[in-house]
């Protein structure tokens, strides 16, 4: 776990600590969300230390601020859209 000090660091490049989705200012629940979602451009070893990393690279533009609760709320959905998908391409 980053520092709490390393973590508001990170999160004022992203507008500050604050969920985009529902706004929680709940500092021991934000974390920071890649926004492609593929983790492709992020090793699962820098995805451990994502604050770490987004110093390191200069704050990329694809994060941004969600708690954990949206995060959850996020990953579902996505798992969602991609059912429903499989399934139209089944009714074809
Ligand atoms: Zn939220």
């Amino acid at each position: 776990m980053a520092s709490r000090k390393l973590r508001m660091k990170v999160f004022q490049h992203y507008g500050g600590p604050i969920c985009v989705r529902c706004g929680s200012t709940n500092f021991d629940e934000l974390t920071m969300e890649h926004l492609l979602n593929n983790g492709s451009e992020v090793s699962k070893k820098d995805r451990k230390n994502i604050y770490r990393y987004i110093v390191n690279h200069n704050y990329p533009p694809e994060f941004q601020v969600l708690c954990k609760k949206c995060n959850q709320i996020k990953r579902r959905e996505k798992k969602g859209w991609l059912i429903g998908n499989i399934t139209l391409l089944e009714d074809i």
